[in-house]
């Protein structure tokens, strides 16, 4: 069984203990996973310190090392898919696009000029100039959905601006991460890219290190606020990208037959594990009918199995935490009574699985409704009135994404902007724009990932101000 190591100061070192990781499809180990000690977390951080300086001096080996780390992702691209799916659930075509989408990240930022500085004063007496500076350490926490590229599109970017940095993978899908570090160990510069592993503990220990100095952070709002508080103590700069509850609206004038398809992916994607997927769904009263009937028989044909089985269309949860938590919204939604149109059930056999499943009969008030379930169950609730859809879209702690479905482009657009999100589409939801920054608003996150906003998030400003004599 393979044992995969930490990559610390450009060495490859095994923990102190290893964490089985298991196959959600199956319940069976994967491999093991290094944990990282007290000791080594610490190590990372004065690896990524003294590294530094070196890096931030060089933009052009900078560059070089990304085009680099973006050709060894495409030679490895089916290996690290594979784990990806096998430790994640998720079927392999998709894990194989996270990877594509990663090598093309890396790439991006290869070819990537940063905006010059701006040059406030330039006269016979003075020159003042406004530059950006590298942080120095940046400690990057991910979670368990999409793990690749959610790390990738951190490290691309910090690592371009001048940054090093200590990442760690959430304890449900290491794998993944630490094959990254094993096949970038010799890309980057000793010390410049460091990988540790292990649960909260160990995240909570590296983002509190006072030579970090910037944490980039996607996963839970819990932790989100965690990391927030924390921070508060040396004034760590942080970007947090955090859950969200998005509604999706359907106009009365909608196309049901057009859009069953891409509503049903837009919350269904990756079993629901998506931080953007639709996971309320609110329906003009005239298309109600139709539009559960449409999903319903979508949600029964979808192929539901293992990830490396070139039929799946949905896996499984990730863990077996995550697949409690779906049935107990499930359970409790049942109690308020909700109509479960179709699934609801965990499939006989081992894994993690849970049937895609649409339900009824319920709205605000109901954990279901209110809160993210991070899972394969989408309620459909049905509006009369447009502006009291809008209102409960909006009546929420989180604001990620939201969209509007509907032939009017022009109303869809207007009734866009009302939605209180960072994301907001017309007739799509889940693309994201390259360039395009994202970022929640409300509980959902801080700051921006991505475009040059996400870009600059990883500097800060020094202004230059020279006296000529
Ligand atoms: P999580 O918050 O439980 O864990 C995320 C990471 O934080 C893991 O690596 C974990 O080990 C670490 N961690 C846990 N406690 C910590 C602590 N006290 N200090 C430092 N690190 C700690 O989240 P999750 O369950 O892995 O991920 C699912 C969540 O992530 C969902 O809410 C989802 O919506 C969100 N998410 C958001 C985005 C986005 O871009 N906004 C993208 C993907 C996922």
């Amino acid at each position: 069984m393979t044992r995969y190591a930490l990559l610390i100061d450009g060495q490859l070192q095994p923990g102190e203990q290893a964490d089985a990781v298991l196959d959600p499809a199956t319940e069976q180990t994967v491999g093991y996973a290094a944990r990282a000690s007290h000791a080594q977390v610490d190590e990372a951080v004065a690896a990524a310190h003294k590294a530094f300086a070196g890096w931030a001096a060089d933009p052009q080996a900078r560059r070089s090392a990304l085009a680099q780390a973006a050709a060894v992702l495409r030679e490895n691209t089916q290996q690290i898919a594979e784990l990806i799916s096998r430790e994640q659930g998720r079927p392999l075509r998709f894990a194989l696009g996270e990877v594509a989408g990663a090598a093309a990240t890396f790439d991006h930022y290869a070819a990537f000029q940063a905006p010059p500085a701006e040059v406030l004063r330039d006269d016979e007496q003075r020159l003042v100039r406004i530059e950006r500076r590298p942080f120095g350490v940046v400690a990057a926490i991910t979670p368990w959905n999409v793990p690749i590229i959610l790390l990738v599109l951190k490290l691309a970017p910090a690592l371009h601006a001048g940054n090093t940095l200590v990442a760690k993978p959430s304890e449900h899908t290491p794998l993944s991460t630490l094959l990254l570090g094993q096949l970038l160990k010799d890309v980057f510069p000793a010390g410049v890219l460091n990988i540790i592993a292990g649960d909260g503990s160990v995240g909570e220990q590296l983002s509190k290190h006072p030579e970090v100095r910037h944490i980039t952070f996607t996963g839970s709002v819990a932790t989100g606020k965690r990391l927030y508080a924390g921070a508060a103590d040396d004034l760590k700069r942080l970007t947090l990208e955090l859950g969200g509850n998005d509604a999706a609206l359907v106009l009365e004038d909608a196309d049901i037959p057009a859009i069953a398809e891409a509503l049903f992916w837009g919350a269904f994607w990756n079993s629901g594990q998506v931080c953007f997927a639709i996971k309320r769904l609110y329906v003009h009263e005239d298309l109600f009918a139709s539009l559960i009937a449409a999903l319903v028989a979508r949600a029964e044909k979808t192929r539901l199995g293992n990830g490396l089985d070139p039929l799946t269309e949905l896996g499984p949860l990730t863990n077996r935490q995550q697949l409690e938590r779906v049935k107990a919204l499930v359970a409790d939604a049942r109690t308020h009574g909700a109509i479960i149109h179709t699934g609801g059930h965990q499939p006989e056999g081992p894994g993690y699985f849970f049937e895609p499943t649409i339900v009824s009969g319920i709205g605000a008030g109901v954990a279901l409704v209110d809160e993210e379930q991070f899972g394969p169950v989408l309620p459909v609730i049905a509006f009369r009135d447009v502006e009291d859809a809008i209102r409960q879209a909006n009546a929420s702690p989180f604001g990620l994404g939201a969209s509007v479905w509907t032939r009017d482009i022009a109303r869809g657009e207007a009734i866009a902007r009302r939605l209180d999100a960072g994301l907001a589409w017309v007739n799509q939801h889940l693309e994201v724009q390259p360039g395009a920054p994202k970022g929640g608003h409300k509980s959902s996150g801080l700051g921006y990932e991505g475009g040059l906003r996400g870009y600059e998030a990883f500097s800060e400003l020094q202004v230059i101000n020279i006296a000529r004599p």
